[in-house]
């Protein structure tokens, strides 16, 4: 068969080589000037330095097949995550931990006096937390939610927390140990020379051809059997039904000499500082040197029409919309929706790498049985 990946990043890198060694020819396009979509690294002429160019991107996971299959095209370091806050004057650990407590509150608490102490802060009259804020206060209380979550929340999500729904702090977002490693996964990881070499080796097999600079032009149907779309899902259908909402972010790029703030990740949690955080790439490639440094001051804010779709939002009049643009995609024929993009969430690297191995069985699965192709096999709603 001949399918055309629209899209060069991890979905169409990964399902297309899958097509691509079970014999099939396949075809990779990408409206960028480079593979590796939202993950791409490139380095910096002026320092040297390996920048993550749409932002940071930490490898993490505990499915051991995906651990094995990036491996196989990319050599990886060992890369903890270990961010830190500027908020209230102070720089504290985060994710909120024992550190951050016992500094914040002034005390030595174990942690059970630190259970007990942030249980007593907790806001115990909010019984059925709806809210973002109903649920933080619920859980810890109104100091720890002014300092690390309501400003941040705010500036990250363009509205009060009071907007958001609880559904977005899941579980106890603190801990009660001094474990600040940000990732629980069992491996972590970052790759040697950057991402988008590893993803032009996922892409390196003589059935594929990848066509860089190249948007998706509808005629490009009639020369293939299937299209395996990762691109914005309303983008297909010419957003004829209105635009899925998306958070986009803004890089203010600076550089500097040595170490400027000797960590990669710095948030800032207050709300009179306009930007989120700020990355320094050398510090996810901790074994090289380099005398410069780049530096990332991050700005979030709405996507508009030309802007890159980063976060998808996913409230309630989103996901209407979204409804809708699921009903129409599921009347098309030869078309597989996939990744990020084609099914408007929030997915990590190995999640999409995952799903994209799911994707390729269920398309060797049909084949061989000679069933329709799935239009999802991960399903948006
Ligand atoms: C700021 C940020 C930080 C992140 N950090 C992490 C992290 O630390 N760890 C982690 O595991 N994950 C992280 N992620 C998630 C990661 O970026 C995604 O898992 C991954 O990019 C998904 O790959 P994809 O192929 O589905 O989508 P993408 O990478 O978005 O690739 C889609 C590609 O399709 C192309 N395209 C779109 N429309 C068209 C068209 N019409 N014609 C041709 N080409 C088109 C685009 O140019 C793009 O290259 C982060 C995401 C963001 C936004």
């Amino acid at each position: 068969m001949k399918f055309l990946m629209v899209g060069a990043g991890l979905s169409g890198a990964v399902i297309g080589r899958e097509m691509a060694e079970a014999g099939h020819d396949v075809t990779v396009i990408d409206a960028r000037d480079h593979v590796a979509g939202n993950c791409h690294t490139e380095r910096d002429p002026e320092t040297g330095v390996m920048v993550h160019v749409y932002g940071p991107h930490i490898f993490h996971t505990d499915d051991d097949e995906v651990w094995e299959y990036v491996n196989r095209f990319m050599s990886f370091e060992p890369y903890k995550n270990r961010v830190k806050s500027t908020t209230q004057g102070a720089v504290y650990s985060l994710p909120v931990n024992l550190h951050t407590i016992n500094q914040f509150f002034g005390k030595t608490m174990r942690p059970d006096e630190a259970r007990a102490f942030i249980e007593e802060q907790a806001d115990t009259t909010i019984t059925d937390p709806q809210t973002f804020e109903e649920q933080a206060l619920r859980f810890v209380g109104p100091d720890l939610y002014e300092a690390f979550f309501k400003g941040y929340t705010e500036k990250q999500w363009g509205c009060s927390p009071t907007d958001l729904p609880a559904s977005i702090l899941k579980r106890l977002p603190v801990r009660f140990n001094y474990d600040d490693n940000y990732f629980f996964h069992r491996h972590q990881g970052m790759p040697r020379d950057g991402y988008t070499p590893m993803v032009e080796a996922i892409l390196d097999h003589p059935n594929i051809t990848v066509r860089l600079e190249t948007p998706y032009d509808p005629s490009m149907r009639d020369d293939h059997d299937h299209i395996v779309w990762s691109g914005p899902l309303d983008g297909y259908f010419g957003f004829e039904e209105g635009r899925l909402g998306y958070r986009t972010l803004d890089f203010e790029r600076f550089t500097a000499k040595g170490d400027w703030q000797g960590c990669a990740v710095m948030n800032y949690g207050d709300r009179d500082v306009p930007f989120t955080r700020i990355t320094e790439h050398k510090h996810f490639s901790p074994w090289e040197s380099h005398e410069g440094s780049v530096l990332y001051r991050e700005f979030s804010r709405e996507c508009g029409p030309d802007d890159i779709p980063y976060y998808p939002i996913r409230l309630v009049e989103e996901k209407a919309m979204l409804a809708d643009y699921v009903a129409r995609a599921e009347a098309e024929t030869n078309v597989t929706f996939v990744g990020r993009l084609g099914t408007y969430r929030y997915l990590d690297m190995d999640v999409t790498i995952r799903e994209a191995l799911d994707t390729a069985r269920a398309f060797l699965k049909s084949d061989a049985t000679g069933a329709a192709f799935p239009i999802f096999v991960n399903h948006p709603l």
